[in-house]
Parts: C-alpha cells; structure tokens; sequence
C-alpha cells in the first residue's frame, strides 16, 4: 500500500496534492498520520480482509458471458462482478476500510457525499455496522432520481441531507460534506471515491485494489494467461483504478476507462473530463477539469448519476497524459443498448453506471481474436436504476 507508479508526496505526477484552507488541512494531517499508521497495522489489514470475506462477500466472483460472445463474434467476456458485493457496489470496499480506520482514530461520527446513492448507501451500511452515527449529503436532484437508495440510508439510520444550491448534484453534495467535516472534529469524512485533496485518492485506491488483484489472480488461475484489454467506467475513477491498479505492471495488458458522453459533446450534455477537460483545480485537487467560460466547475449530464462530476481521479490524469491508459466516452444511447443487451442475453442487470463499460466493450469484442479476453468491471448491480430505465424503454 501507499506507494504506486509516480506517486511523491501526495502527487501522481503533475497532479493530486493537496490545495485547501487551513481548517481543512489539519484534519488532512490528523487523517494522513491515521491511516499510516493503520496500513502498517496487520490487525488493521487482518480485520478489513476478515469484513470483506465474512461481510462483503469477497472474492466477488468472475463471470464468462458465453451468450454475449456468441452473439457479437470475436474476443471472450469475462465480468468482475462487484454488482454481488454487499450493498449492489464496489463501494462498499472503500466505505469498509474508511470506517475501520474512523473508528481507529476515535471518531464517532462519519459524513459522507453521494451521487447515485450507491456510496451514501455504503456508509450507512458501515456506519451502522460499527455503531457509528452517519450524516449523508446529496444533491436534492439526485435524491429525487434515485429515491429508493434514500430509503435504504433511512432504514440504515442515516440522516440524509438533502443538498438545494447550484445544478444539486454530486458537485455540491462534496462542497456542503466538506464545510460539515470543517466544523466537526468528531466527524470522519468518508469519501466516495479517488478523488479530493491528499490522501483520499492514494487510500480510496488502497482499499479498492482488491478488485484488480482478485480479478489477476482469477483469470491468470482459470485460464492460464492475461486479458488483453481491461475497461471500467470512469466517474471519480475508483472502480477503476481499483482494477487497473492490478495490472499495471503488466505492459501488455490495455487499460481503457470509459467516460459518459451523455447527450453529446455540447456544454452541461456530458460529464467527459479526460476526453474534453483541461488540467485545473477542483475540490481541493489537481486534476482534469470541465469548466465553464468563468473557470468554474461546469454543468454536467449523465444518464447515471455516479457518472457526474466535473473532475476525476488524479492517478487517472496521470495515467492519460503518460499514455498508460486509454480514456474514451460512450452515449446515453450506447449506454441503454449495452444494459437492454446484457440483461436478455446474460440475465444480469447491470448499474447505468458500469453499463457505460459495456457500450464500450460491445464496440471491440466483435474486433478481437477468439482467446482474447476482454475484462470489464461490472462495478454496481441496476436495481437502483428502474425508475430512470422504466422511462426510457416506456414500460
Ligand atoms: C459510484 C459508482 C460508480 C462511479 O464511481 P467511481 O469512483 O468512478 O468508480 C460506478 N459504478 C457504480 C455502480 C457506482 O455506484
């Protein structure tokens, strides 16, 4: 843990670091001197590895798609199916580790953002399981779009705070969760992704890295060799980075993170941040960022909610500009088509979210050889979707 290609103080090249007000800053160095401690701890690393088996699930199981590669032709399709994990998502592997260490540290409550739920769901679920009290800010747009994961916070005994200033979606959900970590020194912030200022994005990548080393071991162990190409859907990047984080020492293996291309490429139509950003400074991090004409962070779009947020990951916009992995977007359209597909030929129903991964996957495998294999991390299950897909294919 705590190292990685390219990674100096808190930088992943020329981005990452650390750039917020004092306030903040303190309880950086309080949570950086924390989890230095814990990951050094193997009763930290031996309880976090027990939760995962017993509680989450893990190892989350790796699935062929026969069907789906009979009907397009071309390359094999395995799935790493995060979409089985306790709570729908791969969120719950971070929000596991984050909590363990909150409590190491003393704290009694934790506060966390979300965007689709699916993380907020997460931390009511690990809150709850460790006696903790838990707050969960959210845009008031998303909580209207994914209304049944507000009811799963509830019964868990969260309170959700509904987030009503600017577009009301994830953006905003981390400015309110920030300024109530400011003002709390009880409090643990627990964040959703690889994202925001040194060290969320080296211990966020920590905690989810179990995707990417089960998912090596399982395909080296089945069938003898490496994918060719592994892809995941890109919102802050945890999902996958976690994958990529296995195989990045594997020159040979191709990395592609798939991006919403929503609507199209007009302005406030997408959430494509590698595709069309530029470097800036979001949240208190260096990274790639969609800004508007006055540099402010700008409007975006996807049809998944976990999918928009103006920046990314710092190790991603590393990864881009040193070419180790590829970043391409895909439509809502492509996105609706790849989900309708994997449920009717597979019997899995996918998260808008991870369905982005399959757009793009669907596009090369037909391309490929017949014993390429082609690894897409299925990262969430679509429960939580039916109101939003109901409305679209008009059932
Ligand atoms: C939150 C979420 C994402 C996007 O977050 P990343 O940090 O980019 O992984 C993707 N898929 C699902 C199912 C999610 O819940």
């Amino acid at each position: 843990m705590m190292s990685g290609k390219g990674f100096v103080n808190g930088f992943f090249g020329d981005y990452g670091g650390s750039f917020v007000p004092e306030g903040i800053q303190l309880r950086l160095d309080e949570l950086m001197e924390g989890y230095q401690k814990a990951r050094e701890d193997s009763s930290f690393l031996e309880e976090l590895q027990r939760l995962f088996s017993d509680y989450v699930g893990r190892p989350s199981a790796l699935t062929e798609c026969r069907n789906i590669s009979e009907e397009l032709g071309g390359g094999r399709l395995f799935l790493k199916r995060e979409d089985l994990n306790h709570t729908g998502a791969h969120k719950i592997n971070n929000a596991l580790g984050q909590a363990l260490l909150a409590k190491r540290m003393g704290k009694k409550e934790i506060i966390a953002e979300t965007g689709a739920g699916m993380h907020g769901t997460a931390s009511a679920t690990v809150a709850a399981l460790m006696g903790m009290k838990c707050t969960v800010y959210m845009g008031a747009v998303d909580v209207e779009r994914q209304e049944p994961n507000v009811h799963r916070m509830k019964v868990l005994g969260a309170e959700v705070v509904a987030v009503q200033h600017g577009q009301k979606t994830l953006k905003e959900a981390v400015d309110s969760a920030l300024e109530a970590w400011m003002n709390n020194d009880n409090a643990f912030y627990l964040l959703g992704s690889v994202v925001g200022p040194h060290p969320y994005p080296l211990m966020v990548r920590d905690f989810q890295s179990v995707i990417g080393r089960e998912a090596r071991a399982q395909v080296l162990g089945r069938e003898g060799k490496l994918p060719r190409t592994i892809v995941a859907c890109v919102g802050g990047g945890s999902n996958a980075i976690g994958l990529f984080s296995g195989f990045l020492d594997d020159p040979d293996v191709e990395l592609v993170g798939v991006e919403p291309g929503g609507k199209g490429m007009k302005y406030g139509e997408h959430a494509a941040t590698l595709s069309v950003g530029e470097p800036g400074v979001i949240h208190g991090f260096r990274t790639y960022v969609l800004s508007d004409e006055k540099g402010e962070p700008a409007e975006v779009y996807s049809i998944a909610s976990g999918l928009d947020y103006p920046g990314v990951g710092p190790e991603h916009a590393h990864l881009k500009d040193i070419e180790r992995a590829m970043y391409v977007n895909v439509s809502d359209s492509e996105t609706m088509d790849a989900f309708s597909l994997l449920c009717k030929k597979e019997g899995i129903i996918p998260a808008l979210e991870s369905s982005h991964a399959l757009a793009y996957a669907f596009k090369v495998l037909p391309g490929m050889k017949r014993d390429d294999i082609l690894l897409v991390n299925l990262s969430g299950r679509g429960d939580k979707d039916m109101p939003i897909v109901r409305d679209i294919l008009n059932f």
